[in-house]
């Protein structure tokens, strides 16, 4: 772990704190150190091992968010291209889709971490283990971060990548409004001294063996709770009497791995910023895990704030460019957190929302349904609101093969260095990009064949589009248009034109 500093080595003073860790803490380490900006991240965990089974697997667009930064092949040599998607448990193929991951990849968070983590750690961006941010205290000129063992960190933002029981956004007074669950789920891994009785039931939950292939013990295990209230972790205790109280036998279950619980909490927070105090994936949303879209969306937000961040960080752009974070992805997480109310309520368990959900079945059987709703689970429909104009202003930039002076290229080999790309496809030399040329990178290309969106299909292809380093469309049009230097300005800081 060389990027990792001692907890009593000296630090100079970053630019950001990233409170946790975890997947969203990671990439935003990524995303900001790629930008240029000191960073460090505060991790209560020793190690990048995680307690229990979480996330179990990469959506489309998370694929695709980590190709436009050269390290999706590490991700999918680790785990297993597959279609993964589900709602309410109704199978999803978008194989069909306009993407070169027209797939998902189930790679369990435990490997997913470290691999990201690895790319942290090549990027330079220290991680103080074993140290929790307590608090901290804001003021114009920047955050006084607390940490629960040694002096405070001083830092111009603070992140907090902190999880659902975020400090941080406590600390900063956020309101997090929602839900209280409606179901509980009391999750483990254990030894049984009996052969259990394998397979899903219909409450939602069962038993299997965590290695499938070679069968026996030890198992996992997910059963429905009888109560929704909880003040501690769940013992051994408690997951016998649970077994007992859905089979009958607690199956001798002894030596547990861990055990863990889950619910359908799902609560979002009010905004996403307090001035210096910004909050991303689990600690801005949380929610139930049907359609396993937690990881993806916490990885995503990250995507969406780090290069806004850097460029505030450094001058580029006036503050405000930060309250575009929540403008853009407090309305993709509330999206979040109402497919997954509406995937808890179709499996209820009982015949009327059996009933219920196999008209839901029969719809998503219908191409259009299908694509719309597989398309929102994988993050490709994501549509950032930038106001009117060609279909891909606000929306992901498809990853077309181009030739370009230099030879061919994908777009988001042109990304992997997470700057902005005004790429011309018409004419080349109809404008001078001088005055933004430090921050902006012109290429001149051509694309040969069609532009096709998810969801929406064929499109017109735009003469030029003017591409964030998050891969979104900032801006599409005729080099000649007068709205192309504003959107230059409003996303990339004014022009200089000291060359
Ligand atoms: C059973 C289950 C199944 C799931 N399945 C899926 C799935 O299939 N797909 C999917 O996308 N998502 C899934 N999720 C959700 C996914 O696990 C989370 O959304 C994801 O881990 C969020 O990442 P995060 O980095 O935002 O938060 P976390 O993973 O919670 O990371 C927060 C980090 O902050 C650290 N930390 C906490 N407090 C402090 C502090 N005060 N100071 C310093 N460090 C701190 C923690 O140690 C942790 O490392 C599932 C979750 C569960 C429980």
């Amino acid at each position: 772990m060389g990027a990792s500093v001692s907890p009593d080595g000296p630090l100079t003073e970053p630019a950001v704190v990233i409170a946790g860790g975890g997947p969203t803490g990671l990439m935003l380490a990524g995303e900001l150190a790629l930008a240029g900006v000191d960073a460090v991240i505060v991790e209560r965990r020793v190690s990048q091992e995680i307690d229990g089974s979480r996330a179990g697997g990469l959506h489309s667009r998370t694929i695709e968010v980590l190709d436009q930064r050269g390290i999706a092949e590490r991700f999918l040599s680790a785990g297993q291209v597959m279609q993964v998607q589900g709602y309410a448990y109704i199978p999803l193929d978008i194989s069909d889709f306009p993407t070169r991951h027209n797939y998902g990849l189930a790679l369990w968070q435990s490997q997913f971490e470290p691999i990201l983590a690895s790319w942290v750690v090549e990027l330079d961006v220290p991680i103080l283990r074993g140290r929790e941010v307590t608090g901290f205290a804001q003021d114009d000129g920047g955050v006084e971060v607390e940490l629960s063992d040694g002096p405070s960190l001083r830092a111009a933002y603070l992140v907090g990548c902190d999880g659902g029981r975020s400090v941080v956004r406590r600390a900063a007074g956020i309101d997090f409004p929602g839900w209280d669950p409606s179901i509980s789920f009391m999750i483990a891994q254990v030894e049984m001294a009996e052969e259990p009785e394998i397979g899903v039931r219909r409450e939602g939950g069962g038993i299997g063996p965590v290695n499938r292939e070679q069968g026996g013990g030890p198992y996992g295990v997910v059963l429905k709770e009888q109560h929704l209230d909880h003040t501690s972790e769940p013992t051994l205790q408690d997951l016998r009497e649970a077994l007992v109280a859905a089979y009958g036998t607690d199956y001798g279950a002894h030596s547990p791995t861990w055990i863990s619980r889950f619910t359908d909490a799902t609560r979002q927070a009010a905004s996403y910023r307090a001035g210096r105090v910004l909050v991303a994936g689990d600690a801005a949303h949380v929610h139930s895990p049907h359609g396993g879209q937690g990881l993806n969306t916490g990885v995503q937000d990250a995507m969406n704030l780090g290069w806004k961040l850097a460029q505030v960080v450094h001058g580029i752009s006036p503050d405000s460019l930060l309250d575009t974070y929540h403008a853009e992805r407090h309305p993709v997480g509330a999206r979040v957190l109402q497919n997954t109310m509406a995937q808890v309520a179709l499996t209820t368990p009982d015949d009327r929302h059996d009933a219920l959900r196999s008209t839901v079945a029969e719809l998503l059987a219908m191409d259009e349904p299908r694509k719309r709703i597989a398309a929102m689970l994988s993050g490709l429909d994501i549509h950032y609101n930038l106001g009117e104009g060609h279909p891909l202003l606000g929306r992901r930039m498809p990853d077309l093969d181009l030739q370009t002076v230099d030879g061919p290229a994908r777009v988001f080999t042109l990304l992997h260095d997470a700057r902005p790309v005004l790429l011309n496809l018409d004419e080349p030399g109809g404008f001078d990009i001088s005055p933004w040329a430090d921050r902006v990178r012109l290429v001149e290309a051509r694309h040969d064949g069609v532009w096709e969106l998810p969801v929406l299909g064929e499109v017109v292809a735009p003469a030029a589009v003017l591409i964030r380093p998050d891969g979104y469309v900032a801006w599409a049009g005729d080099l000649a248009a007068p709205e192309l230097p504003q959107a230059l300005m409003t996303w990339f800081g004014a022009a200089t034109h000291s060359h």
